[in-house]
């Protein structure tokens, strides 16, 4: 009889340790540009799970039924906003059932909030056909500060979730704060001897990373932010380029190379991979090694245009 207790009580002291084990706050983001900075953030408390990867347009993404299954387990959402996610996310949200998730619960976080949002409508919106950015550019992770913005939103959001956790999200917090602030120094650095370049981009993704590291967009490939490239844009693109010596053309991983090769091959501008999020390619493993890459990628191209 004693015996049985014994072995009932450890077994009641060893399922509590595995609850305990499991009892992380399960973070569903997005991107994987939210889920790294909520993964420093969060660090040991928190289990992230980013729905886009980074290799795909974040405006397109294919809904798969594990994700219905990650929200509805799912303790904190966290989305870029500015209808990024509007092709995909709303059917799911409904399909997860999870009410702790849903816009205007504390389950629910919007990233793009006190961060620096350019493009903003000043006139009514109309949703000019093909335009996917109506309420502002919503690519807005691209520049460091707001990167830090977006951190300490989810340290607060965290600690309203988690209070026993909030000592521990505030040290994270400023073990990246530190990283970022000694990792941006590094950046400007390298990009200080391009200031004032003019770039054209394949998709409007940058000009916060652009006005963060003082380049100068001057157009773009696709005619309006998510419509393909016609033949008459084309060309005028290419007699942009030409009239104001645009040394290269950015291009998200995610696009077809033939329209920029054809403009390159016009008019001499060197075309660089540009990777707008962490998981473009295995080796962009986190938020700072986004900006390591594309740092490098930016010097790299410029460099061999002399
Ligand atoms: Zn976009």
């Amino acid at each position: 009889m004693k015996r049985n207790l014994l072995a009932a009580s450890a077994f009641v002291a060893l399922a509590s340790l595995s609850s305990a084990a499991e009892a992380k706050l399960r973070v569903v983001t997005s991107l994987q540009d939210l889920a790294s900075i909520a993964q420093s953030v969060g660090g040991d408390r928190v289990e992230t799970f980013a729905l886009a990867k980074g290799y795909q347009d974040p405006h397109f993404v294919d809904a798969k039924p594990s994700f219905v299954l990650q929200l509805s387990r799912a303790d904190l959402l966290i989305v870029a906003g500015l209808e990024l996610e509007i092709g995909y996310l709303p059917p799911l949200l409904d399909q997860s059932r999870n009410d702790k998730v849903h816009s205007g619960n504390p389950g629910y976080l919007d990233a793009s909030i006190g961060c620096d949002i350019l493009q903003r409508p000043t006139a009514q919106v109309t949703r000019a056909m093909g335009d996917v950015h109506p309420f502002g550019n919503p690519h807005y992770w691209t520049d460091p500060n707001n990167g830090r913005v977006i951190a300490r939103s989810i340290a607060a959001r965290l600690s309203q979730l988690d209070p026993a956790g909030s000592a521990a999200y505030q040290r994270n917090l400023a073990a990246f704060e530190q990283r970022l602030a000694q990792k941006e120094a590094e950046w400007m650095a390298k990009m200080a001897p391009f200031a004032g370049t003019k770039v054209v981009t394949f998709h409007d993704s940058w000009p916060n990373f652009a006005k963060h590291f003082k380049l100068a967009i001057v157009g773009h490939v696709e005619p309006k932010p998510g419509i393909p490239p016609t033949p008459s844009h084309t060309l005028d693109t290419i007699n942009l380029i030409q009239a104001q010596k645009v040394p290269v053309i950015l291009v998200e991983p995610y696009f077809d190379r033939k329209t920029p090769d054809y403009i390159a091959g016009k008019t001499g501008a060197a075309v660089a991979t540009f990777y707008p999020s962490v998981g473009g390619t295995p080796a962009i493993k986190d938020y700072f090694a986004l900006f390591d890459t594309d740092v490098d990628a930016f010097v790299a191209a410029m460099k061999g245009k002399k």
